[in-house]
């Protein structure tokens, strides 16, 4: 499984630990996008043994980012 760690914020990559503190502190979630198919993702923390990653808001199966469903 692919894990996502960067993405696109207004046209300019983003890392995951960059977008949480962007989330933390902004008042809505900004605008994150996939690097490969521009479709909305949004980060998630790491918590147990899942470390921090983006995720696409709806699964993509023409993206290589996109987690499939298992
Ligand atoms: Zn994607």
């Amino acid at each position: 499984m692919a894990t996502m760690t960067d993405c696109t914020l207004n046209g300019a990559v983003v890392d995951i630990d960059a977008a949480i503190d962007m989330k933390d502190t902004a008042d809505s979630t900004p605008d994150f996008r996939c690097n490969e198919c521009n479709q909305p993702v949004r980060p998630h923390r790491s918590g147990g043994h899942v470390s921090a990653h983006f995720e696409h808001l709806e699964r993509n199966p023409n993206c290589s980012q996109s987690h499939v469903a298992s």
